[in-house]
């Protein structure tokens, strides 16, 4: 497939580029298309082919089921059924890096959803997302647009790596704001699950909603025999391809730690900006000040990604702290490390 490439800085002087891509959706082709979170791989909702050819594209297990974009947080009524705490949502967090799990409507096939009668909505704040969606007049199912496994992309030369050749369009709008995926959220009762943290974090839900709970997944390895909430959390993801080693322990203990893999090992190392100068520059990948969670996580897949391109044979990071953002960056990290922690 011949992929055509467009970029869009403007989304409302460059109407008629959207109006192409959202014609490609409308006859069942594949656009991807930047977000605020991470780039999305997207096909028509509603349509049973789409979905198919979204799973072939990214080589994706079908029954991990599609996020489906809207354009306007009440549009979510024809697919979804929705109840008043998710309207409270909406008000705080939408447009915005949230979704939330829904009972499904007939609207939406199967083959979007998993198989799930549930399904997941999100409405984002991107302005070429937001046109796009609302030029469709459909909702866009839309997984992070990577081959399987691989980290999400940030970025449109990272959407081309894995994406080039599988789909009919690729529109690049410059480097994802947020870096890390959607919060996912599903309604339990007068309650909310967190499935995935992302943007939006748990002190922020539990302004809306004051009975949260994080499901063990976010944070824990799943037994063999476990059935997850939510079918992503049982693969593995965002990996790069060395093994990524996670460190934790003193400040100073660390750096030492990593001074001296420097000088024993081909290693990449995700380091604080306040570390480069301790450190050799070689395969150094400086991702953020040490209390900047929102920097490291914009840049966070950039440098999984970044890594690969180096010789190194094993690649450190930091283990993230468990609170407010780092939450997001602890998950990610976590399953890219397969739970690979070092205590030093
Ligand atoms: P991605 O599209 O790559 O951001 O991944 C979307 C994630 O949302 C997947 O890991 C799914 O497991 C989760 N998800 C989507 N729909 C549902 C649903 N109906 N119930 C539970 N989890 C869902
Ligand atoms: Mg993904």
């Amino acid at each position: 497939m011949n992929t055509q490439h467009i970029k869009i800085d403007d989304p409302q002087a460059q109407e008629g580029e959207l109006l192409q891509a959202a014609s490609i959706l409308r006859a069942g082709g594949l656009v991807v298309f930047p977000t605020e979170t991470v780039y999305g791989l997207g096909g028509d909702a509603t349509r049973d082919e789409a979905a198919k050819k979204i799973y072939a594209a990214k080589g994706r297990p079908s029954d991990n089921p599609l996020i489906i974009h809207v354009a306007n947080p009440a549009d979510a009524e024809r697919y979804a059924v929705t109840n008043e705490l998710y309207y409270r949502l909406a008000k705080a967090f939408m447009p915005g890096p949230l979704t939330v799990i829904l009972p499904r409507r007939d609207t939406i096939p199967l083959s979007t959803t998993g198989g799930l009668d549930s399904v997941a909505v999100r409405c984002p704040s991107h302005p070429v997302a937001h046109r796009l969606i609302a030029l469709c007049g459909f909702p866009i199912a839309a997984p992070s647009a990577n081959l399987s496994g691989k980290p999400s992309p940030t970025c449109a030369a990272h959407v081309a790596q894995d994406m080039d050749g599988r789909v009919d369009m690729i529109i690049d709008g410059g480097e994802s704001e947020i870096g890390l995926e959607s919060t996912i959220v599903k309604i339990d009762g007068d309650g909310l699950i967190l499935l995935r943290p992302g943007g939006i974090t748990c002190d922020a839900l539990s302004m809306v909603c004051a009975n949260v709970r994080v499901a063990d997944a976010v944070l824990h390895r799943l037994a063999e025999n476990e059935r997850p909430l939510s079918p992503g959390m049982k693969y593995r993801h965002y990996a790069p391809t060395a093994p990524l080693v996670l460190l934790t322990g003193k400040d100073e203990d660390v750096l030492a730690f990593l001074q001296a893999e420097q000088n024993r090992t081909r290693c990449a190392i995700l380091c604080y900006d306040e570390e480069c100068g301790a450190l050799k520059h070689e395969n150094l990948l400086p991702v953020g000040g040490r209390n900047d969670l929102q920097t490291q996580a914009r840049r966070l897949f950039h440098a999984l990604r970044d890594a690969d391109t180096t010789d190194a044979e094993i690649i450190y990071a930091h283990l993230p702290p468990m609170n407010g953002l780092g939450l997001a960056l602890y998950n990610r990290m976590i399953r890219a490390a397969a739970h690979t922690v070092r205590e030093v």
